[in-house]
């Protein structure tokens, strides 16, 4: 497509960041397998994916420290694709962000600064800037082992920042900190970049910390982004099995179209007693065999048989994990499946009925819209 060669790419906001049709392989290894994605402006993108999926691979593209095999690299309307990597407007803060252990915390984050050869007054007003905005004015003059985990990351942060990147790359930010404070932090460096307006592409294979961090999220698998999207359209609407059981906990049963009509969906499945009914068609070929993806959340637990002909079985609770404000049941079906539900302790209290107990006889049932159907 010669149009492409000839049309000057636009600065456009929408597409800030275009990355096209980048492939890199490792002999006949693809690490990253033809990813197309376009980020916006300010926007905070998380690649989640298991380990070996690639995302290191690509973010190594972006920052100039890969060459790709094919395709383009797009910022701000400049082609970056063959930039040696001082050359892009670009920061990348590593797992391993190793401050310098013999510079103080102000000359860390002046480091950058120096090196490109900024006037001394604008790098001492950047780093009062930076200080004050990860907090840690206090302790400019501090070495990073006069410094806890948490203090350390944000140094890194305020020194990743200082540049002002057009584009800030973190390859699994908080993996250096235990979970409690990971949490904190997603929080606070949320808040740093959205103060600063920075662009930001993080990498993590913590699903939480997705959800908390991002505002979009591309799942990653064997090289390929398998799905873009908020976090709550991958989780409410995971368009394949490996997405739907990636982003938390669900329940997959197998099953077979047996009524497809515009409004409504009807699937055999045999782990069930009951058909599936879904208000919704789904199209494809008649007779279909599908996948359903139900939520723990959105699986209730009845002692009565429900009065419906569609959507519920009964089973036996096998296990119980009581965790204060809800409880996961592991119900085994007839079939043998293990189906696992999650009830608020709410639930029992306001009936005031006893919580199941093991052993117990139980009906399991979901609205008709919570089974996500998947051909994949
Ligand atoms: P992730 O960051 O998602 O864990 P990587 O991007 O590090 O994944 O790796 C993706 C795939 O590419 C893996 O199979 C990995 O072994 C391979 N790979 C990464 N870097 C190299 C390299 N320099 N040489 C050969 N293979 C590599
Ligand atoms: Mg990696």
């Amino acid at each position: 497509m010669s149009e492409k060669a000839t049309t000057k790419p636009g600065t456009d906001p929408a597409h800030y960041l275009q990355i096209k049709d980048i492939v890199k392989t490792y002999g006949d290894n693809y690490a990253v397998d033809h990813v197309n994605l376009t980020i916006k402006k300010n926007e905070i993108f998380a690649l989640l994916g298991s380990s070996g999926s690639g995302k290191s691979t690509l973010l190594r593209m972006l920052a100039g420290m890969e060459t790709p095999t094919q395709g383009q690299i797009i910022l701000d309307g400049e082609d970056i694709t063959k930039l040696q990597p001082y050359d892009r407007p670009i920061n990348m803060m590593f797992q391993s962000y190793a401050l310098f252990p013999h510079m103080s915390v102000e000359q860390n984050i002046a480091f950058g600064l120096k090196q490109d050869k900024l006037p001394k007054g604008e790098i001492s007003a950047r780093v009062e800037e930076m200080l004050r905005l990860v907090q840690m004015s206090k302790y400019a003059k501090r070495k990073p082992h006069q410094l806890s985990g948490g203090q350390q990351q944000r140094v890194a942060l305020a020194r990743s920042l200082a540049k002002r990147p057009k584009l800030l790359l973190l390859d699994e930010p908080l993996g250096a900190l235990d979970k409690k404070l990971r949490q904190q932090t997603q929080l606070e460096l949320v808040n740093t970049l959205e103060k600063v307006g920075a662009t930001c592409i993080m990498v993590t294979h913590d699903q939480e910390e997705a959800m908390t961090m991002a505002s979009r999220i591309a799942i990653m698998s064997d090289g390929q982004l398998q799905q873009v999207g908020t976090p709550s359209d991958i989780y409410d609407y995971p368009n394949s099995r490996f997405t739907a059981e990636f982003m938390g906990e669900t329940n997959i049963l197998a099953g077979k179209v047996t009524e497809d009509g515009a409004d409504h969906t009807i699937i055999q499945c045999p782990d069930l007693q009951q058909p599936v009914y879904l208000g919704h068609g789904i199209g494809g070929p008649e007779d279909q065999n599908i996948w359903l993806s139900i939520r723990p959340e959105d699986i209730n637990i009845y002692r009565e048989q429900p009065p419906l002909e569609y959507n519920w079985s009964a089973g036996i609770v096998k296990e119980i994990a009581y965790l204060g404000s809800f409880g996961i049941f592991h119900i085994q079906l007839p079939s043998g499946k293990i189906i696992k539900s999650q009830v608020l302790s709410s639930y029992w209290e306001q009936y005031n009925i006893p919580m199941p107990t093991w052993e117990e006889k139980v009906y399991i049932n979901w609205p008709d819209n919570q089974a996500s159907p998947l051909t994949h």
